[in-house]
Parts: structure tokens; sequence; C-alpha cells
């Protein structure tokens, strides 16, 4: 949770560079490569406040903000720009992680009732249990995981749902036969059991550097997966590999979210947290999309 000098200073920082912001949108939207950002967030809720927690009302306010400096667009939005190269406006996507209950109280029928694209990353064993999250767990507060109806539900009401683990496991450790498909490849299938979606997207856990490899690169495609998305607080550039999306943190707070969110100067040079292997990539910008094919018919 932000504190209120932090706020403060982020404030006065984005004001003191008003002039180079407002420069480099006009030079984005000239030459079409303005840069794309994916917000992530974990459980809106008013009660039990913590770091992946967001209250409903300060929610609501991060999305008053983008609807009105911004233009809400679904992954697979992105993803085309990013393909064809060429962006003159501000995108924003929408995405959760893990998959709280709590989230379909009143954030998910809001994200519905303005119409704004979601995509929701689903860690498979916790909605099959009903346990907590080992995060949760380890900070003494076991919160309560979505359940198979509610992602069913959100399905069918449109939210995209995408692939977040098994059992939230960190894929930057070696993984033998049996993790891969019980983590990768068997927790798509039955996502996609209970979407009756195909499932195009996986959201790396913890998404840092630390938390991918080229192995767990490759397992997630091999697995049918399009795309993958890391969370170091990048944005995505027109013309990029389309096969990796980098996200922003969307819990600290308004002034966080409105620094980064209008062409922040030092987000600008922040790199890429993976390196992806040239084959790979190009085996998947040469084979047409799950998501183009079903598009078209
Ligand atoms: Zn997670």
């Amino acid at each position: 949770m932000p504190t209120l000098s932090r706020e403060i200073a982020l404030s006065l920082y984005r004001w003191s560079t008003t002039r180079t912001r407002m420069h480099l949108a006009k030079q984005f939207e000239a030459s079409g490569t303005y840069p794309a950002a994916i917000l992530f967030y974990h459980r809106v809720a008013d009660s039990h406040p913590n770091g992946w927690t967001i209250s409903n009302s300060n929610f609501a306010q991060h999305l008053d903000w983008v609807q009105q400096n911004a233009r809400f667009a679904s992954l697979s939005d992105i993803r085309k720009s990013q393909r064809n190269g060429h962006r003159t406006v501000a995108m924003v996507s929408l995405t959760f992680d893990d998959g709280y209950s709590e989230n379909c109280e009143k954030a998910i029928p809001t994200i519905l009732e303005r119409k704004i694209p979601c995509t929701y990353f689903v860690s498979t064993h916790f909605v099959e249990t009903g346990e907590p999250f080992p995060h949760d767990r380890a900070a003494g507060i076991p919160l309560k995981p979505n359940t198979i109806e509610e992602i069913q539900r959100m399905a069918s009401q449109g939210i995209t749902i995408g692939g977040h683990t098994h059992t939230h496991l960190d894929l930057g450790k070696p993984l033998s036969a049996e993790q891969i498909k019980r983590e990768i490849s068997d927790s798509r299938k039955k996502l996609q059991d209970w979407s009756q979606q195909p499932v195009h997207y996986f959201a790396f856990p913890y998404g840092l550097k630390e938390n991918v490899s080229q192995q767990s690169i490759d397992a997630v495609l091999e697995a049918g997966y399009e795309c993958f998305l890391t969370a170091a607080g990048g944005l995505n550039w027109p013309g990029e590999d389309p096969v990796h999306l980098q996200r922003i943190h969307g819990d600290p707070g308004m002034a966080a979210l409105t620094n980064w969110l209008t062409l922040d100067p030092r987000k600008l040079k922040l790199k890429s947290p993976v390196v992806i292997d040239p084959s790979v990539y190009r085996q998947r910008m040469d084979a047409p999309s799950d998501s183009d094919r079903s598009s078209q018919g």
C-alpha cells in the first residue's frame, strides 16, 4: 500500500516531467510507436488489505482514469498492434492473477458493465480444492480462491481466462517432465474444460526475470499457449515479439499508476526481463495464431 509521502513524491516527479511526456506522446502518435501498458491486479476487496489487494473504490478510480486518458484494449488487440508494428494511441489492457473469489462480488460486474476487456489468470489447484494460496497462508490470512463455477460464469460473460500454473509454482527453477505436465499442459486443459474457451495466454507466477527460464518458455509454447506474460513493469512496443507481453502492477496506488501510464521517461528505458530464443520466436511468428483463425470463423 502506498505511503502518502511516496504518492506526493511521485506526483511531483510526474508534474516536473510533464513537458517531456507531452513531447513523447506527440512523437509516438505521429510515428505510430505508442507503447501499450498491461496492468495486473490480484484481489479487489474491502476486507483484509495487503500488498496484493486494492479496495473497490480505488479500483473504480483506476478504471475511471484509464477510461478518461487512454483506451482499454484486449490482449488480442495489443498483440495485433505488436505484430503489425503500428500503434497511435495509448492502449491499456486489464488483467488479474491467481483467482480470488471476492473479485466476483464487485470488480468483475463493474468491468462487465463498463464493457472493459479483461483477462483473468488462474492457478487451477486452488480453484479445484478451495485451498488458500501459499502466499496468503504465509501471511496468516487464508483468503478464498475462486470456484470452478465462478470461472465458468466469468468465461460465459466474456472474461478471457488465462493460465497461471496449477500450484502457483516458480518456473524459474529447473522443471521435471512431471511438473511441466501438471503445471503447464494439464492446467491449461482444465481451464479449457471449465471455460469452454481455447486458452491462449499464460502469465508466469511472480513474473520477474528470475521466475522465467528458457525451459519454461518452451514448455508453455509447446503446451499450446500463444503468448506468455511477465510482470517486471515494462511496456510493450509496436513491432516487438507478440509472443511475450510485459505487465505493470496496478496495486501500488493512483500516483504510481498515472505516473507509469503517462510515459514516465524512466519506465520507457526498462528492458524486457526475458530474451527469447530466436528459433522459437520465428516458429511462432510464421504460424497463424489460433485467435486469428477463430476470429475468421
Ligand atoms: Zn500469481
